[in-house]
């Protein structure tokens, strides 16, 4: 019971001990595996030679037993050699016997030689039985036999005679005995020899076999060591490679991962644990690899065409920019921007927008050499950067242009978009550079301004950078940068030109903006007007004519001078199509309780090219309130007659281009007569701007114009300049009554 405790106690010590340790002693984690499993190597080899040693004395001590055996194997013999030296001493003895004189005349000599050889007899037959307990070979046992007959001879017929008389003085009768004694050892000595010699040959054989033995023995020990130890060196060699070797794969595989290389071939061989490991990281590299794929894609493409995206072309840009350091070949950005792609989108919706995106950059990609990079910026932006053009710059703008002409030949090829066949074109604009002399910005930049231009002169074509053309660009916008705080800045003012009836009488102004900027000095709205319209800024600037020009209504409505004057604000198309140009135009009414029958808005006949339900309902809005309409610059833009028909009108003005040659130009004559004759029977009023000449005004009046405004009456002037000029130069028409009747106004 106590036993099975013990034992039990001792599991559990085992168990507890095995699970601390289940992770290794932490000392040996100290150490690398290489150097552990060597150190155990060669605590393993110590305790084998610690074996080997107590194996190589064990066999020490086996020899010196056998040396043991082979002493004890020559007892017989020694005892066999003292029976023949003891038979020879009693010979001896009885020489001496038969000598009387020393004998008899020496008292006590008899008895001496008397016990002498009963003493010797005495050693003689113990010595025998002894010897006799050992033989075992059968020659042996013969011989033992025949000297112990003639042992017994001995004693009978010789040495008890003797004994007997030494004792009794009968030293005549000693004789006998002694001659027998002599006589019968003769005889024996031969067989004692043999026997002797049998037992040494015995003893001899078996200790040299010993030897044998024992000399084999100890040359197999050592041997049986020696390849001991190199197998369990070589094992263990093979241990740790076997461990080591792959786990340093691993490691290196890791390194690898960590500075970013995930394509380190992995070989697995076995089914161990470290294989276990080689293939979780072979696992895990193949994740990584995806998931560095997933996120190159994300990072670097354009989700829509998988073109590369503006990051990535800005890589290539930079790489392409450091190599044209080192060469004189040329290299080029193209911008290609699809002409009227915001149609496709608005018409036809943004899902077929996409596919004409995804289906042009494919035909790009085709087009484009495998050196080159095509990228989408975004919306229908493309890039392509040419790498490799010849250093001759005439040559490379050959090359560049053909490349353009093929890329817009191979956009205009028709394209299936939601059951219609739709034809696409593009600007290019390309910016040329060499020996890294620019910066990406700029370069695309340039590619930009070419790009631009490129649109302007008519869009399907393609333009190379200007220098010129930019600093244009640059100078505008610069003016959109300082137009932004010219309002507050008190940098705007109203000038008011004058509108005259056929008698020179005043009926109305037109309101003209001017801006005087500290730097750049007094802007032509016909520069600063198209900026603002760009940026958007005309909406805000809109309005603040708007409200300055209702303000001036309002403040005229005092004066009998001027309450009969109209004013004619102009609002350019962004600023109407703008959801909030409805409120704008009724705050400022409603603000300075300007009669709105006294504001005239000259609007454009581009405002018809923008969603023309739209413009009717707010025109006609306004119309209610009393706002009236006049279509400015008409004549030079582009007119449906059936939306104009449509439009709640009241006034067209003449532009005054064709005013300009109406003497000398018979055309334009014509095209002004029309013009007349056309808003007569629209019903519509009439006013000529940019008269400048009497001839000229004489002209229009002759084609039947009511209406005039140009230099020959007034330039703009400040509104101080201008109540002065009403003043002095004109009368103006009075009004019949509060409630305005323009028409007799107009009418004059
Ligand atoms: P517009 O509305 O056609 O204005 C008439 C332009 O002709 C004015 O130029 C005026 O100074 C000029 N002009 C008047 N009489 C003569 C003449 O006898 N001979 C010549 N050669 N020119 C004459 P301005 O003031 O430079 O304005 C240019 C354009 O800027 C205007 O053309 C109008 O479209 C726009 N604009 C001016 N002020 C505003 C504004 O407050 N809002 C908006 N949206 N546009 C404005
Ligand atoms: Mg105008
Ligand atoms: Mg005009």
């Amino acid at each position: 019971m106590r036993a099975h405790h013990a034992r039990r106690s001792c599991l559990g010590w085992l168990r507890r001990l095995a699970r601390r340790w289940q992770g290794g002693h932490p000392l040996f984690s100290r150490l690398r595996i290489g150097t552990r499993l060597a150190w155990m190597m060669a605590l393993a080899m110590l305790v084998a030679v610690l074996l080997a040693a107590a194996g190589i004395s064990g066999l020490a001590a086996s020899q010196d037993s056998l040396r043991l055996v082979y002493e004890d194997r020559m007892k017989p013999v020694r005892a066999l050699a003292q029976i023949s030296h003891l038979m020879l001493s009693n010979r001896l003895q009885l020489q001496i016997a038969l000598d009387e004189g020393a004998i008899v005349h020496r008292p006590g000599a008899a008895d001496a030689v008397a016990e002498e050889l009963a003493h010797n007899m005495e050693a003689i037959n113990a010595l025998w039985a002894a010897y006799q307990g050992n033989l075992d070979d059968a020659q042996e046992r013969a011989l033992a036999q025949r000297f112990a007959s003639r042992r017994d001879q001995y004693v009978q017929e010789a040495v008890l005679p003797a004994i007997t008389a030494l004792r009794t003085r009968a030293y005549h009768d000693i004789g006998r005995p002694a001659s027998r004694a002599h006589a019968l050892y003769e005889r024996a000595q031969p067989d004692i020899q043999a026997l002797i010699n049998l037992q040494f040959d015995a003893a001899q054989a078996a200790y040299s076999a010993g030897v044998q033995r024992y000399q084999q023995t100890y040359r197999g020990a050592v041997g049986a060591l020696v390849l001991a130890m190199a197998v369990l060196t070589l094992l263990g060699v093979l241990l740790i490679r076997s461990i080591v070797g792959p786990l340093r794969h691993v490691i290196k595989v890791f390194r690898h991962i960590e500075n970013g290389k995930l394509d380190t071939p992995i070989r697995i061989r076995g089914k161990d644990e470290i294989s276990a490991v080689m293939r979780a990281l072979q696992a895990l590299q193949r994740k990584l690899r995806a998931n560095e794929k997933a996120i190159d894609q994300l990072v670097y493409y354009d989700p829509l065409t998988h073109l590369p995206n503006r990051r990535l072309l800005r890589e290539r840009l930079h790489s392409a920019l450091e190599a044209s350091g080192r060469d004189h070949r040329h290299r080029a950005v193209l911008l290609l921007d699809l002409d009227n792609f915001k149609t496709v989108n608005d018409t036809l919706g943004h899902e077929v927008g996409d596919q004409l995106l995804v289906d042009i950059a494919q035909r790009l990609r085709g087009a484009v050499r495998a050196s080159d990079t095509i990228a989408r910026l975004g919306g229908d932006e493309f890039v392509i950067l040419v790498d490799d053009l010849p250093p001759q710059q005439t040559c490379a703008k050959e090359e560049l242009g053909a490349m353009a002409q093929q890329l817009l030949a191979l956009l205009q090829k028709p394209s299936r978009l939601a059951n219609q066949v739709h034809r696409s074109s593009a600007s290019i604009g390309i910016s040329l550079f060499r020996h890294n002399n620019t910066t990406i910005k700029e370069l695309l930049k340039r590619a930009d301004v070419a790009m631009y231009q490129a649109k302007n002169t008519g869009r399907n074509g393609f333009c190379f950078f200007d220098p010129a053309l930019q600093a244009r660009l640059e100078h505008r916008m610069s003016l959109q940068d300082a137009l932004h705080g010219a309002i507050d800045a008190g940098q705007l003012q109203l000038h008011f030109q004058v509108q005259v009836n056929a008698q020179r009488q005043a009926t109305g102004a037109e309101v003209l903006l001017r801006w005087t900027h500290p730097h750049f000095g007094s802007v032509s709205p016909a520069q600063f007007i198209p900026v603002a319209e760009e940026s958007g800024l005309i909406v805000p600037l809109g309005e603040w004519v708007l409200q300055q020009a209702c303000m001036q209504l309002k403040r005229w409505e005092s004066h009998a001078s001027t309450q009969a004057l109209v004013l004619a604000v102009n609002v350019s198309a962004r600023q109407f199509a703008h959801p909030n140009f409805l409120v704008q135009v009724q705050n400022a009414l409603a603000h300075t309780t300007a009669n709105p029958a006294r504001l005239v808005l000259e609007l454009t006949e581009s405002l018809m090219l923008h969603d023309i339900a739209d413009t009717i309902h707010k025109m006609q809005t306004l119309r209610r309130q009393g706002v009236r309409f006049a279509l400015d610059d008409f004549g030079t833009g582009y007119s449906s007659l059936t939306h104009l028909k449509r439009l709640p009108l009241h006034q067209l003005k003449i532009d005054g281009s064709f005013v300009q040659d109406i003497v000398t130009e018979p055309s334009d004559a014509a095209i002004v007569q029309t013009i007349i004759g056309m808003a007569d029977n629209l019903g519509l009023d009439v006013i000529a701007e940019g008269v400048e000449t009497e001839d000229q005004r004489q002209a229009l009046l002759h084609l039947g114009c009511p209406l005039f405004q140009g230099y020959l009456l007034s330039r703009p002037l400040p509104l101080a300049q201008f109540e002065h000029w009403l003043a002095h130069h004109a009368s103006v028409p009075t009004a019949p009554s509060n409630a305005p009747q323009p028409a007799a106004a107009w009418a004059g």
